[in-house]
């Protein structure tokens, strides 16, 4: 497993690999989650490269930039059971010089949802995710269902752009309690992780009820909110049951496939979680 921090030398790298390269972007402290997709590179490419770049374009004023997770010793350890060809560690001197002015921008799936509560996230992620794709030049890249909505823009980025590149969604990895995985989630004390819980509790009341045929977004939405409020800890950013495709709120009887997904605050940590359901086949 190489180690390249700079550009010039993953293009020297890469040069010479004509199969199949698997990309998986992160920010590193790296969870079951980050690794399920670095099994699936695996099983899928011939060559897996892994970029590891806390990205501060990504983040508003006053979000946990500095505090963000840093563990690169042990993700570099994490990866050792995998088949890892290259490990991409950029700075920011090397991601963004002196005179960097250029931005991507998806203009309509990124209003809503995160993109309504944090402006200009999906900006950075677009950005940093188009200038890697361009550095890594992989075949297929993988991304976590965690993150929904960034999954769809990335997939959007790559159409309209003409990425050569085929996104693989990977599934939602949990904790044993149901939290989704996350950096974030070693901001939070062990009580607190069993508070936490509760938001992926809420999403399988709201399941249950889609399941059982009810097809009311404003119930579905009602139920999730009230089982989260029932925790005091959380504080609800949004509770969304939106369109999957157009991530526009539903406003009539359910009857396409929907994004079921949330937002929700334990103090200062900002956790998100989410299911997707399609009616016709009930799951
Ligand atoms: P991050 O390091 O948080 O930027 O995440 C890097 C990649 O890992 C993204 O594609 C995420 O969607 C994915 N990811 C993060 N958490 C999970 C999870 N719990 N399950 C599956 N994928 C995840």
């Amino acid at each position: 497993m190489k180690t390249i921090s700079s550009i010039s030398q993953f293009r020297e790298w890469r040069k010479g690999i004509t199969e199949s390269v698997g990309f998986v972007p992160t920010m590193g402290a790296f969870h079951e989650g980050h690794l399920s997709l670095v099994q699936k590179s695996n099983e899928t490419c011939n060559h897996t490269v892994v970029s590891i770049y806390v990205n501060p374009k990504q983040f508003a004023p006053g979000e946990d930039l500095i505090h963000y997770p840093r563990t690169l010793d042990e993700d570099l350890k994490k990866l050792d059971s995998f088949t890892v060809d290259a490990v991409f560690l950029p700075n920011n001197e090397v991601m963004y010089p002196d005179g960097f002015s250029t931005k991507v921008n998806e203009e309509i799936l990124s209003n809503f949802l995160e993109g309504n509560s944090r402006p200009s996230f999906f900006q950075g992620v677009t950005t940093v995710v188009a200038k890697l794709f361009n550095i890594i030049q992989p075949s297929h890249a993988f991304f976590g269902e965690k993150d929904a909505q960034q999954l769809a823009i990335i997939n959007r980025m790559v159409t309209d752009l003409n990425f050569p590149i085929e996104i693989i969604s990977c599934p939602l990895i949990r904790e044993e309690n149901g939290l989704a995985m996350s950096s974030r989630n070693v901001y939070l004390s062990n009580d607190e992780k069993e508070v936490a819980a509760h938001i992926n509790l809420a999403l399988e009341d709201g399941k249950s009820q889609l399941y059982s045929g009810q097809r009311d977004p404003q119930i579905i939405r009602n139920i999730i909110s009230n089982h989260i409020s029932e925790q005091q800890l959380l504080k609800i950013d949004y509770v969304s049951v939106a369109d999957a495709n157009s991530l526009t709120e539903i406003t009539e009887s359910i009857s396409g496939d929907i994004l079921v997904s949330v937002a929700v605050y334990l103090g200062d940590t900002r956790l998100i979680d989410n299911f997707s359901y399609s009616p016709s086949s009930n799951k």
